[in-house]
């Protein structure tokens, strides 16, 4: 299997598009041409572990990885780190839906999934070309990627990850489980200002020949772990297809059946791998884009236009869903379009230019023959949290009730009645304050930080409160360096020392 860039580039192999993770004319890798899995080889995932579904679907997406490099790969990244034997279980929201959890590994949200087993897929693309430098991650944080980042490359050999947030600009959580990383090769800086100074300064670090210089000098490589990457992509292709495999498992479903799956999205990756889970042979009905009030993509799936010049960016209580430019979009326009580089450069560019395209007709239609869309208020995700709780005592978490909320709207609306799954990314004790307000109301939440939200929804819903949350408090402080936002250069250099 060959991967072609969105833009037109050369074709590359797997594991140097996991190498490079952008392609050299800007665009995002995606597969030439899709592996097929046949009805016999589904049915037969049924009774496997999800260690055993994993190495069965990435084998057929990463030929040039060995059975063995992938079997190792997979042990390491879902193994102890998960919570959960199922790695991503799937739970049954009342008679009217099926939730598939994944959320179960060290961070309590979704981007585990991917980012436990980037290590090693990028490791193993370094040592298949030569590459014998330090990897050097690099990213800046809203809250949850870094950690996500830091976790996944703790103690991975070859690695070291250094994460950027805005100093005052995350959770009490988020920052605690940051600063509380262990390990010998993971770094963590507070930036004086916000997200976007923090994002700046890691770009322009990307950007800078000394930097590069430096940092070869020292026998290392500068390298991102952002959803862009498909080593990101294809291992969130796998939980749809062990989703698939639970609900025929369970009798939920014949093997053939059609499966809708709704998905709380932000970049556009976890319902995109959805997508190419169908386009290898997964019987997947309709795909759900579930946006919160930052809803680019629910117009952009009514409409084919994708318009962010009028628009105004919210803040909300689905926070890893706030985001105007879906990157992985891109992905999805060169599908629509036939594979068509050039034709994908034009919309990129008109959406730099412009801040807005539109798709033709032919792409439109194509779109809306496998996407649906809708969106939710702030007060709509709380009352979906309360409704789930109290109707069907499933508790979720806010980015989980978008899908949820978007979901049951969808069906009222359309009458659909094909099995349908909620895509849940995050623990609700993730976001314990906001699920608190939503089921016990704004008193209960009042002068109470994020722990004590946490303990009181424990004790009010009788669920388990994780270990990740409930021991943070008492955790050892790692990481204290803090720096301004034009000197972020000199920190890593330093804190590498
Ligand atoms: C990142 C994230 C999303 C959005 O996923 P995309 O792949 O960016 O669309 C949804 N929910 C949670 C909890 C997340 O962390």
């Amino acid at each position: 299997m060959q991967m072609l860039s969105t833009r037109g580039a050369a074709a590359v192999t797997p594991s140097m598009a996991i190498l490079r993770g952008l392609a050299p004319d800007g665009g995002l890798y995606v597969p030439a041409a899709f592996p097929r899995f046949t009805f016999e080889e589904i049915k037969a995932l049924a009774p496997m572990s999800y260690q055993e579904r994993a190495l069965f679907v990435l084998e057929r997406f990463l030929p040039d990885f060995t059975r063995e490099e992938l079997k190792e790969a997979i042990a390491g990244a879902y193994g102890t780190g998960f919570d959960a034997e199922a790695v991503a279980p799937m739970a049954k929201v009342g008679s009217w839906a099926h939730a598939l959890e994944l959320w179960h590994g060290p961070t309590l949200a979704f981007k585990d999934m991917a980012l436990q087993l980037l290590p090693y897929l990028l490791t193993m693309s370094g040592r298949k070309h030569g590459e014998e430098r330090e990897v050097f991650i690099l990213v800046a944080t809203s809250g949850d990627t870094g950690k996500a980042a830091l976790e996944g490359f703790l103690d991975v050999p070859g690695t070291r990850c250094c994460v950027f947030y805005p100093d005052g600009g995350v959770s009490q959580a988020q920052r605690l489980q940051m600063v509380t990383t262990g390990g010998s090769n993971t770094h963590v800086i507070a930036v004086k200002g916000n997200f976007d100074d923090a994002q700046t300064g890691v770009k322009k670090i990307f950007s800078d020949p000394d930097f590069a210089a430096e940092m070869n000098k020292q026998g290392r490589v500068l390298s991102s772990a952002n959803s862009i990457n498909f080593g990101r992509l294809v291992p969130q292709v796998v939980y749809y297809f062990s989703a698939y495999a639970d609900l025929l498992a369970e009798g939920a479903i014949e093997m053939g059946d059609k499966v809708n799956f709704c998905v709380p999205t932000g970049n556009f990756g976890d319902i995109l791998a959805a997508d190419y889970a169908g386009k290898a042979g997964l019987p997947v009905g309709r795909l759900i884009c579930a946006s919160n009030e930052n809803n680019v993509l629910t117009d952009f799936i009514n409409t084919g236009a994708y318009d962010i010049s009028v628009r105004d960016f919210f803040k909300t209580i689905s926070p890893s869903m706030d985001i105007l430019i879906s990157s992985n979009l891109e992905r999805l326009l060169f599908d629509l379009c036939g594979n068509d580089g050039a034709k994908v450069a034009d919309l990129m560019a008109q959406l730099k230019e412009k801040r807005m395209y539109q798709v033709d007709d032919d792409m439109l239609g194509k779109l809306q023959a496998k996407y649906a869309a809708g969106y939710v208020n702030e007060d709509g995700i709380r009352a979906e949290i309360q409704r789930t709780w109290q109707e069907d005592h499933y508790l979720m978490d806010t980015h989980t009730a978008v899908a949820s909320a978007v979901l049951r709207d969808y069906i009222e609306k359309t009458g659909d009645k094909t099995p349908s799954v909620i895509v849940s990314t995050a623990s609700p004790y993730k976001f314990g304050a906001s699920v608190l307000e939503a089921i016990a109301g704004e008193e209960a939440v009042k002068g109470k930080d994020d722990f004590a939200c946490c303990a009181m929804l424990c004790e009010l819903t009788a669920t388990r409160e994780p270990d990740q949350i409930a021991k943070l408090p008492t955790m050892e402080i790692r990481h204290t360096g803090v720096c301004e936002k034009d000197a972020m250069a000199e920190a890593v250099l330093s804190a590498v020392k």
